[in-house]
């Protein structure tokens, strides 16, 4: 175990950046941000980890360039939709078709769907409702995707969501990703944080055999640490295997007084996990690690790297310009 690496890391508030294998700038396609100062520190800490490109899921349409305020990289603004009016359908179907032709007009990518066990617990929607039909047609038509949240850490399923009818198991919370995957064949669908399941390699592996249109991201640095790294070997030959259909992303949250140390920790931590092999004290809290969390690097090779960087999210998003 490495502690002298973090250590001195900390020292220098992860400014100090590891050297990277891969032979392209990386696009991070999981962030949120908004126009608080901080999102400037978050800009700061991806362009010195060579991050040229941030998607930033915002709750309302923001023009890119109000949250880029003058960072020479691109934002690309990922949307969600509103569920306020959930109650009155023909109002909800309204308001939030003329968002997504806002969306469409404004040239957005991804829209975001955070349909977390909670979310279903208070709304009791699910992504294959119909009420959201007619919203994921016009989404697919105008040439969106989605970037979607659908479950969560096991751990939480043993701790958290011990009411089974409010929240359904963690099984339950698939089949509405792949009836929405059936669907809409053509439409790249990113689901989040490793389809919500890295501790599952098997059930990820049958969903992306399934579902060509299935994108996962490596987003939530605490949680993908803590389940890649405890079966390294496994996930690296996974990332490997799937280098076309894993996306790089960090769920970095833009946060009112929070400093640089906040994002360049992060960043670090993901460059040291799937770019060496080293073994060391993550800087990264993890509430749901027994024990001292640890990054157990897998040492992906400098091509994957450049796939799940870079490559995969062109596909997805195209080639945006930068934004000033
Ligand atoms: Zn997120």
């Amino acid at each position: 175990m490495d502690y002298e690496l973090t250590q001195q890391a900390a020292a220098r508030d992860f400014t100090a950046v590891p050297a990277s294998r891969a032979p392209v700038k990386a696009v991070d396609i999981h962030t949120h941000a908004g126009t608080l100062p901080e999102t400037a520190l978050l800009l700061r800490a991806a362009e010195l980890y060579g991050i040229d490109t941030l998607v930033v899921i915002v709750h309302d349409y923001l023009a890119p360039a109000s949250v880029s305020n003058g960072w020479a990289g691109s934002v690309v603004i990922a949307p969600q939709l509103r569920y306020d009016h959930l109650d009155d359908e023909e109002r909800f179907l309204k308001e939030n078709l003329e968002r997504i032709e806002q969306a469409g007009r404004a040239g957005v990518r991804l829209v975001k769907f955070w349909f977390t066990p909670r979310f279903y617990a208070t709304t009791r929607l699910r992504l294959d409702d119909p009420r959201l039909a007619p919203l994921l047609a016009r989404i697919d038509a105008l040439g969106m995707g989605l970037l979607v949240h659908v479950s969560d850490p096991d751990i939480w399923f043993e701790r958290v969501y011990t009411d089974r009818q409010l929240y359904g198991t963690k099984a339950e919370q698939y089949p509405q990703l792949e009836a929405v995957l059936d669907r809409h064949p053509r439409m790249p669908v990113v689901a989040a944080h490793m389809g919500g399941d890295p501790e599952h390699l098997d059930h990820l592996q049958e969903l992306l055999d399934r579902h060509p249109n299935l994108f996962l991201d490596t987003s939530a640095t605490k949680w993908m640490i803590r389940e890649l790294g405890r079966q390294r070997e496994a996930a690296r030959a996974f990332f490997i295997r799937n280098r076309h259909r894993i996306v790089f992303g960090t769920d970095q949250v833009v946060t009112r007084g929070s400093d640089l140390v906040r994002y360049t920790s992060r960043y670090w931590t993901h460059r040291l996990f799937w770019e060496t092999s080293v073994e060391c004290p993550s800087p990264v809290e993890d509430p749901d690690c027994d024990g001292m969390p640890v990054i157990r690097g897998l040492d992906l090779p400098g091509e994957v790297l450049a796939d799940i960087y870079r490559h995969n999210a062109e596909r997805i998003l195209g080639t945006p310009p930068p934004a000033r």
